[in-house]
């Protein structure tokens, strides 16, 4: 059968392949017409793959299909093309059957069936590529929308933070005036007493503005380091003193190992450092039910000196291990926010670990945790690994300088 003979038998079944088809996807008035204009184009082109053997004759317009697919096919993930192509497969094999007689059948659909095959290729491949633009166009507006709402949240912080530092410098002037004014030599006097309770909440509410700030300075990439030489042995004994209280308030023990690189100089942020470590610790304390442990061990690995802080505590589901880094990552359970800094489960604004995470990522370490679950009943724990980078060198010169005597004295102890 040569080429000629199997375009004539299609022209033959123009008519009613178009009425069959058009009927079938039932379209209003305006639709139908559009409906037949791209039949009939489709149909030419069908014409001229066959006679020059070339399916690519189609492509272009299969592109085109493919492409229309309107916002609300892909918002509701309808399929569009693929079932128009069936029909029209369905539809030939039909009108031919119909209009032709059985061997001519058979010569137009082995001529046609490499042909459809193509063109079911051509126009899932070019679907899929229209929905995987669609896909990520709308991933691109949704991050868009969440990083305007984290920028939103990030300049609430800041505008927050410093319109509460004003008033509160107020209430500290006052409060220290009227400190003035009661005699401390009777310390059982009520005025006295209550003064020392403002003073405690303006304390408090400082060290909350003081975290709003430096989240605010981390999310603007603002907090800029102080490098200079630091031993963490001193950091963690300074930190023991300062929460003795605290633990022996809830009847902890708190046990500092002498660990390798515990005594070793490192270039850091000592204030900063120390902040970390006041963050992890005091959360312990905190999701460490009364007479708990916890433990600070480490070790030194190439580059990095990793500290180890292991509490007996309520421990952390595996879903919030991450989340509790990132900025109100504690914010779960309103319920349980109290003032008490070490109060069991206390709570607070979820700043801290965050914060812990911006200072240690600015210093070019980090910090995870590794806990088996959340379990009140049975305390699995968690323990909070952070490592610190080695630093041997000052990063700039005049530090450089300044420190190299001190940088000379191999160790100095607490
Ligand atoms: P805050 O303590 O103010 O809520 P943090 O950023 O310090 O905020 O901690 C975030 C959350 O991580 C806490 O609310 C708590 O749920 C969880 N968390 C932190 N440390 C521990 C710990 N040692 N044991 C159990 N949970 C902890």
């Amino acid at each position: 059968m040569n080429q000629m003979l199997v375009s004539d038998l299609l022209k033959q079944i123009r008519d009613p392949w178009l009425s069959r088809i058009s009927h079938k996807m039932g379209r209003s008035e305006g639709g139908r017409e559009l409906l037949l204009e791209e039949l009939n184009r489709f149909f030419d082109l069908l014409i001229q793959a066959v006679e020059s053997g070339d399916p690519g004759w189609l492509k272009s317009l299969l592109i085109d299909w493919a492409s229309a697919q309107t916002e609300t096919d892909l918002r509701d993930e309808e399929i569009t093309l693929s079932p128009i192509l069936s029909t029209i497969v369905i539809e030939t094999t039909s009108a031919a059957r119909a209009e032709l007689t059985d061997p001519q059948v058979l010569d137009l659909l082995e001529e046609l069936t490499p042909i459809f095959n193509y063109c079911y290729e051509q126009v899932t491949r070019h679907e899929a590529l229209v929905r995987i633009g669609y896909i990520s166009a709308r991933l691109e507006k949704v991050q868009n929308e969440l990083e305007r709402l984290d920028k939103s949240k990030s300049d609430f912080i800041a505008v927050a933070a410093h319109e509460l530092k004003t008033p509160l410098t107020l209430i500290e002037g006052y409060a220290a005036m009227l400190r003035d004014q009661v005699p401390e030599e009777d310390s059982s006097n009520a005025p006295f007493l209550l003064l020392k309770g403002v003073d405690n909440g303006i304390r408090r509410l400082g060290e909350i503005i003081d975290d709003m700030i430096d989240v605010s300075m981390i999310d603007n990439n603002m907090m800029s380091l102080n490098f200079q030489p630091t031993w963490l042995n001193r950091l963690l004994g300074v930190l023991e003193k300062e929460l003795k209280a605290h633990v022996e308030e809830r009847k902890q023990t708190l046990e500092i190992e002498q660990f390798p690189g515990i005594a070793e100089m490192i270039f850091a942020d000592s204030e900063r450092i120390f902040q970390c470590l006041r963050n992890v610790l005091t959360n312990s304390i905190k999701y460490t039910p009364n007479g708990g442990k916890i433990t600070i061990d480490g070790r030194l690995l190439p580059g990095f000196v990793e500290i180890l802080v292991t509490d007996t505590g309520i421990g952390i589901a595996e879903e919030n291990q991450v989340r509790i880094f990132e900025k109100f990552g504690g914010l779960g359970n309103v319920s349980l926010h109290s003032s008490g800094k070490t109060k069991f489960k206390g709570g607070g604004p979820g700043l801290g670990l965050s914060i812990t995470k911006g200072i240690l990522d600015a210093h070019g370490g980090s910090i995870w945790v590794e806990s088996e679950g959340y379990d009140e009943e049975n305390l699995p724990g968690s323990t909070f690994h952070i490592l610190i980078p080695l630093r041997k060198e000052p990063i700039d010169e005049a530090v450089a300088k300044l420190f190299k005597t001190s940088t000379d004295a191999s160790q100095i102890s607490d």
